[in-house]
């Protein structure tokens, strides 16, 4: 054994679970840390997401501040900010962790996210975005909450029944439905994070802030893995 093979270890890929060698850090050596990453050819798939728009971080052109879905919505002061876009292979991180209950994949993204955090804070409250709970007792966890695991979480939202479908709705009720989310405590005066794992619309982020809004919030932004990028935004900006 030369000095060379002493600082390597065999390292299994979180999430295609090939083993690689990895440079010994005295916290492996110390037994402190598991294998938590991701095998070389796994990580050059990661593609961290560039500045986009000002409020979303999709993408925008050049001289664009704004992208046309966040001009719709000025009435809401939100920020969002994500780790990658959310592209075949996030897709397939994503729904792993998700779906096969591979919740371990979570301890790749937490640390991430609670850096990304720090540029947009400082808090009061870290909020995961729940789940329904038929939804997370069916799945045994919820992602959010996993994947804020580095970071000191408070359950402020509740998602207070699953959605119906919307045509056999009344009138009323459609209008409660536009909240998704009710507030469990108090967030007067709070600066607040939303953590989830893919930004889409933005409808999830932005019903659950105008809710705290509503009750008092001072400040709410959100944090997600990844962000959906959307075809053609430009040209929807008519509707
Ligand atoms: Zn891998
Ligand atoms: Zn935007």
């Amino acid at each position: 054994m030369n000095w060379r093979t002493l600082l390597e270890l065999d390292a299994a890929c979180l999430f295609c679970q090939n083993t690689y060698k990895e440079d010994a850090t005295w916290r492996s050596i110390l037994g402190i840390e598991g294998a938590s990453e991701l095998c070389p050819a796994c990580r050059k798939k990661l593609h961290p997401l560039q500045a986009g728009c000002a409020v979303c971080q999709h993408p925008v052109g050049a001289d664009t501040v704004t992208c046309p879905d966040c001009k719709r919505h000025p009435e809401i002061d939100f920020i969002q900010r994500s780790l990658y876009p959310y592209d075949d292979f996030m897709q397939e991180i994503i729904s792993t962790f998700k779906y096969r209950g591979d919740a371990v994949l979570a301890t790749l993204f937490s640390p991430k996210l609670a850096k990304l955090a720090k540029t947009l804070g400082p808090f009061d409250l870290h909020v995961p975005i729940p789940l329904h709970h038929a939804r997370e007792w069916e799945r045994g966890f919820n992602q959010a909450e996993l994947l804020g695991a580095d970071l000191p979480l408070t359950h402020v939202l509740s998602r207070p029944e699953a959605t119906r479908k919307k045509s056999k709705l009344t009138r009323d009720e459609r209008h409660a439905q536009k909240t998704l989310f009710s507030v469990e405590t108090k967030v007067d005066g709070a600066r607040i994070l939303l953590i989830d794992d893919i930004y889409t619309t933005g409808a999830t982020f932005r019903s659950a802030a105008s809710v705290l809004y509503a009750n008092g919030a001072r400040s709410v932004r959100g944090v997600t893995v990844a962000r959906a990028i959307m075809r053609n935004m430009g040209e929807q900006s008519g509707k």
